[in-house]
């Protein structure tokens, strides 16, 4: 008889039988070609997978932000907090009439000492410092928590606090009551200063003080051009062009030591300045008397900078988005690393002036952004993106959600962030971490390589099967495998391996390698080879069992001998499976002891169906010897072997 022999003829000849049979066969194939555990497996991946990145402080909103994670090229961050451990301390208070340094008394938060020119001080022999001080302390909103029993703990920005703080090392004696306002006008991040009302009887800041006062804080470059006096040892004075050089020169030290400059101001307001009717920014936060430059450090978190340099070996660019002044940030990216020798600074104002196409010629060279405003951020992440980029981008604020939306992966900050910057988020980080960001892109990437292999493993046993009904078709022999087995080794013994593949630990390396590119598809040239590959293995040990029971006197049991060859080639290449390159050896037997219970659970889901009568006659299925297990056994080891053998020889041919 030819190849075609028995089948062709009885498919000629016709009849009931053959079109039962066709139907059965039909009902098999496709049961065979559809994965049906696929979804329900990679879907309980990403779920199994966003658990993995919560214990590393990633919570993940969107589930298929995932798989973007591991694409992502650039990471833009905010600076405080995020690269920062957002623990501000005041160092030094700068005055047009001398420099003052705040240090605390060892293990003591809020008693320390003043040092002007190397001497220890007194606030109250320096009006400017006092001023300064308490311009600080008033305009405030920082509050003592009044937990019981324990002492009273400072809440509020840290900004902030470490004002108040600072104050009380500094000796000055301010009681609550002082700060009592009667107006503000808040800060924002656009403005970058605030201003409180106070009535002078509550709050006397200058000696000459009466009626109504206001309070200015805010970055030196927004509230400077507002002062038109400072205040000098004789009291206000007209302030001059080299006073003001002066403040800025200041200013720039401070900045370029790394530290967040704050200036104070304040004002005598009069009934025709309106305050108490209408609170306008513009009629109250002008003509202010400058008393001095705050300045606090904010070290950088210890752990950023090993992270930063772990983001650069994969790939990843970080860029600084701060409104913070130029020199502070550049300082703060050049100490961490964000900031490269040949990286570029841009500032707010400057990115202003930039049209969409410049800004998008110069993005790439651009690491750090200072002084921005929450809506420079969308036109950053639109920039970067249209240079092809994957870009993750930090936000805390309700005016950084449309760039959190921008993004292509938005992140939200857990402490800090508002509500509505977690609710546009991708991504809400619970310690505000940038190496959380990094320890995310890592998961995202192990999740996706898992995704992987878990779809090249199920999709190779479903080809695998449409190939052995077919030809055992073309061969004219019965179907070897039916409708209901392949259901069970589809949904049943293949899942629980499949998703032990998702628990799979990150492969050495990972974060060695570039980016895949987005448009990268999951199913890839090699991941299409090795299903290919394994499927014909599969095919060939299955066929093979199926012959030679059939060929001897084991006929009745050839089609159980197929299964249970499947079935077992399953769970043992489940192991080759755990990686695509790396050889069982390498990745120890251990490293993944899911993938032990997983096949342990579905070998008892093998085990029930060939064994226990009642589920039997439901699989077509009978009792298997001994000598039969001596043939099963052999074959169903072999494709795993002849992948590990393949592992080895891509590898050196490749290398
Ligand atoms: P960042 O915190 O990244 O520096 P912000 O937009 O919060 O960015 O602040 C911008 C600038 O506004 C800061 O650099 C600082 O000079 C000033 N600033 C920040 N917080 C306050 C505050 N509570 N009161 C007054 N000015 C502030
Ligand atoms: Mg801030």
């Amino acid at each position: 008889t030819s190849l075609f022999g028995d089948g062709f003829r009885t498919f000629l000849s016709g009849g009931r039988e053959v079109i039962v049979g066709l139907f059965v066969v039909a009902v098999s194939l496709a049961v065979a070609a559809v994965p049906e555990g696929l979804p329900a497996v990679v879907t309980m991946s990403l779920a199994l997978g966003t658990r993995k990145m919560l214990q590393r402080n990633a919570l993940v909103r969107r589930l298929a932000s995932v798989e973007t994670l591991g694409a992502a090229t650039i990471i833009c961050t905010d600076k405080t907090g995020t690269l920062t451990q957002n623990r501000m301390t005041v160092t030094d208070v700068w005055t047009l009439a001398g420099a003052y340094q705040i240090e605390a008394k060892q293990d003591r938060e809020y008693e320390g000492d003043v040092h002007h020119q190397q001497t220890r001080v007194e606030v109250r022999d320096h009006p400017e410092l006092r001023a300064a001080l308490l311009a600080g302390f008033a305009c405030n909103d920082a509050e003592w928590s009044q937990s019981d029993g324990d002492d009273p703990k400072l809440i509020g920005d840290p900004t902030e606090t470490a004002l108040v703080v600072a104050a009380r090392r500094a000796g000055l004696t301010a009681e609550d009551s002082e700060r009592q306002r009667i107006g503000e006008i808040p800060f924002d991040s656009t403005r970058k200063r605030m201003t409180t009302i106070h009535r002078a009887a509550d709050l006397r800041i200058l000696p000459e003080d009466n009626g109504t006062i206001a309070v200015v804080k805010g970055a030196p470059d927004s509230v400077l051009p507002l002062c038109t006096r400072g205040l000098i040892s004789s009291g206000p004075n007209a302030l001059s062009d080299p006073q003001r050089d002066e403040i800025l020169q200041a200013n720039q030290a401070l900045g370029e030591a790394g530290k967040r400059v704050l200036a104070m101001a304040t004002r005598t307001l009069t009934e025709s300045d309106g305050y108490a009717r209408n609170v306008a920014a513009e009629t109250i936060e002008a003509d202010l008397t400058f008393l001095g430059l705050v300045a606090m450090q904010d070290p950088p978190r210890p752990e950023v900078a090993a992270a930063v340099e772990r983001a650069k070996s994969a790939g990843l660019r970080s860029v600084m988005i701060t409104g913070d002044h130029v020199t502070t940030a550049a300082a703060i990216g050049g100490s961490i690393g964000i900031l490269r020798p040949e990286g570029a600074v841009v500032e707010g104002g400057e990115l202003e002036a930039m049209s969409d196409e410049e800004l998008r010629g110069r993005v790439d060279a651009i690491d750090v952004f200072a002084r921005v405003s929450p809506h420079h951020k969308v036109r950053i992440v639109e920039a970067l993106r249209a240079n092809d980029h994957v870009v993750a981008m930090t936000g805390d604020g309700v005016n950084d959600a449309p760039a959190l939306k921008a993004a292509d992966i938005g992140i939200a900050k857990g402490i800090t962030g508002t509500d509505v910057a977690k609710q546009t988020a991708d991504m809400v980080l619970t310690d505000d971490n940038y190496a959380s960001i990094v320890a995310a892109v890592e998961q995202g990437r192990i999740i996706y390589a898992n995704i992987r292999k878990t779809i090249t493993y199920l999709l190779s046993c479903n080809v695998a099967e449409i190939a052995i009904l077919f030809l055992a078709t073309l061969l004219g022999w019965p179907p070897p495998l039916t409708a209901i087995q392949l259901l069970w080794l589809n949904l049943a013994t293949d899942g629980a391996p499949a998703l032990a593949l998702a628990m799979e630990p990150g492969e050495a390396g990972i974060m060695s390698r570039p980016p895949r590119s987005p448009l990268e598809r999951i199913l890839n040239r090699r991941s299409s080879t090795s299903i290919l590959f394994q499927a014909g293995l599969l095919t060939a040990v299955v066929l093979a069992a199926f012959g030679i029971a059939r060929s001897g006197s084991w006929g009745p049991a050839a089609g159980t001998l197929a299964f249970a060859t499947l079935a077992i080639a399953e769970l043992v290449r489940a192991y080759a499976a755990r990686s695509e390159k790396v050889p069982l050896t390498k990745l120890g037997w251990n490293a993944n002891r899911w993938m032990h219970r997983a096949v342990l659970s579905s070998l008892a889901l093998v085990a029930i169906v060939l064994y226990i009568p009642p589920l039997q006659s439901a699989f077509g299925t009978m009792t298997a010897s001994a000598p039969m297990w001596g043939m099963v056994l052999p074959l169903a080891l072999l494709p795993a072997v002849a992948i590990e053998l393949r592992k080895r020889f891509v590898r050196k041919s490749s290398s």
